[in-house]
């Protein structure tokens, strides 16, 4: 049974987060309307509110009392939650598609995934699942580790703005600009006044980031706790995972709580309505690959790609094709 998130956040969603719901409701009707049963089915399979509603960070959010075992936006079990992840997958590849092609003839918009979460939480499963089913000539993957001697060399957004999405992409990024409030506030690898500053930074960064016409999605996996500790222990039993465990990974486990409280700092000051935050539970692994492509997936709608219109005649064309 599938429960219900509580978040604290308060109502009335504004700007690009407005249009991502009304694009989601608008999308949901025309499909409901299809079945014949559609009223039965609204009342119960489908939650009446989008994913990009139910898991946006809103003034007052607190991370500490959303369930990372709940299942916001989706009533289903595993199953139907696997089966509706196979059947968005289709319709993200046609959507990433058309974005691709507006590149082609001058569009300038891209997406911009961004995934941060604890070790364990999921990442390399969202990339694998979400970012898999895409056509890979759209996409730019970047994955962020402990930055070079090349890049501490630069300012931290250095290396961030390089891997930007161009135009027609859709940009992923296993980890990001937040490491640099994450690992290195709760490690002090830069003094205070260093990282404090960031926030802003970061902020300004994503504005003009957004104003440029990339569509900014940002994700917290979300899990608890005990669920790293079983996904560690899992990760040293098996010899096909072993190689996935760090022993590092212990080391950050102690450092758990300075994690969230710096999490819940990054989500206080950087959801903003250029660039909100969504929060992921993501104890149930085919719940979080299933909210992430659905937060794409409605970010895309909300962009509404559109196959460019080309600059030849099309009958010209086929009658001198016919020709040949
Ligand atoms: P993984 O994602 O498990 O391959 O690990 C990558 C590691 O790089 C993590 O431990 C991150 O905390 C670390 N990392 C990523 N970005 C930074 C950064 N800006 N400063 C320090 N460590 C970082
Ligand atoms: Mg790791």
């Amino acid at each position: 049974m599938a429960k219900k998130d509580k978040k604290s956040g308060k109502s009335g969603s504004s700007g690009k987060g407005a249009a991502v719901a009304a694009a989601t409701k608008a999308g949901r009707a025309k499909k409901a309307s299809k079945h014949p049963d559609s009223k039965a089915a609204k009342a119960t399979a489908l939650a009446p509110v989008s994913f990009s509603d139910a898991l946006r960070v809103r003034e007052g959010f607190i991370l500490a009392e959303c369930d990372p075992g709940s299942t916001p936006a989706f009533d289903g079990d595993k199953a139907a939650g696997q089966e509706a992840l196979a059947a968005r997958a289709g319709e993200i590849g046609e959507f990433q598609e058309r974005l691709y092609a507006e590149s082609k003839m001058d569009g300038q918009r891209s997406l911009l995934l961004i995934v941060q979460g604890m070790d364990t939480s999921g990442k390399g499963g969202i990339m694998r699942h979400v970012v898999g089913g895409m056509d890979p000539q759209g996409v730019r993957y970047t994955s962020f580790k402990a930055p070079s001697a090349e890049e501490r060399s630069h300012p931290f957004l250095w290396r961030i703005r390089n891997a930007l999405p161009h135009p027609g992409q859709v940009g992923v990024f296993d980890r990001s600009q937040y490491e640099d409030v994450l690992v290195v506030r709760v490690h002090d690898l830069v003094p205070r006044s260093t990282w404090s500053r960031r926030y802003a930074q970061i902020n300004a960064f994503e504005e003009k980031v957004v104003a440029d016409g990339t569509t900014v999605v940002k994700v917290m996996m979300h899990i608890s706790t005990d669920e790293q500790k079983a996904r560690l222990a899992r990760r040293l039993k098996r010899p096909d995972k072993q190689w996935k465990y760090n022993p590092g990974d212990v080391d950050e486990r102690m450092s758990w709580p300075q994690y969230q409280e710096a999490y819940q700092a990054v989500l206080d000051r950087t959801s903003t309505d250029a660039a909100p935050w969504y929060v992921v539970p993501a104890d149930r692994k085919w719940y979080a690959r299933l909210a992430v492509q659905s937060l794409v997936l409605e970010h895309l709608e909300a962009m509404d790609p559109q196959w460019p219109a080309v600059d030849y005649d099309v009958a010209e064309e086929q009658q001198r094709l016919r020709a040949t």
